[in-house]
Formats: C-alpha cells, structure tokens, sequence
C-alpha cells in the first residue's frame, strides 16, 4: 500500500491531473476526451498540434519564450510523439530563460 502511493506519487501533479481532466495542449484550454488507455489518451483537438509546433519553432528562433509553452503541452512534453521525435523541439523545452542578448522591445520598460 505504502509502495504504491510512493510510486503513485512520484507520477502525480500537473500530469495526473492532466490526464483525470485532458485538455489540449496548443494552449487552446479545449477540453479532450479521456481515452479509456492512457496510453491512447490525445494530447491535442484534430490540427492543433501544429500550434504547438509553430510555437516550439519560434522558440527555437527566439522569437517566443519557453515560458510561452502551455502547461499542458510541459506537463505531456514526454509522451506527445513529434516532441519526442525532433530533438530541436526537445531543445525548445530545455531551453534556459536566456538571459543573454535579451533587448526590451521598444515601448517595454526594461
Ligand atoms: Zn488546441
């Protein structure tokens, strides 16, 4: 009993409760169906993973910020297959805040 709370424990937080109340991980907050395998659970609405992959490419050009990533698309960034697939979009979730270089846009107060 004590074990399979540790283990439970260890894969809960912002992923349990992801996959009890699925929602699309584009960052449209869509909610999803709960598949009835997790392993089959969808991670994003028909199409909206190219959302999420323009927003993982413009990180990568450092236009848009890792901060930029919806939670959802963080907490399943391990099972959702094309992230795992491109290792520059595994980059993108890796990226550090980049304090280099990082100029205030004109009109932002530094
Ligand atoms: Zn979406």
């Amino acid at each position: 009993m004590r074990a399979a709370w540790a283990k439970r424990r260890a894969t809960a937080g912002v992923d349990a409760e992801w996959l009890a109340h699925p929602v699309c991980c584009c960052g449209c907050s869509a909610r999803l169906d709960v598949a009835k395998n997790p392993e089959n659970q969808r991670f994003f609405k028909p199409g909206h993973d190219s959302a999420l992959k323009s927003l993982l490419r413009k990180i990568i050009r450092g236009e848009a910020k890792r901060e930029d990533i919806p939670q959802a698309a963080r907490a399943n960034v391990a099972r959702i297959k094309f992230i795992q697939a491109d290792p520059g979009f595994q980059e993108a979730f890796a990226k550090p805040g980049q304090p280099q270089r990082r100029q205030p846009a004109k009109g932002e107060t530094a």
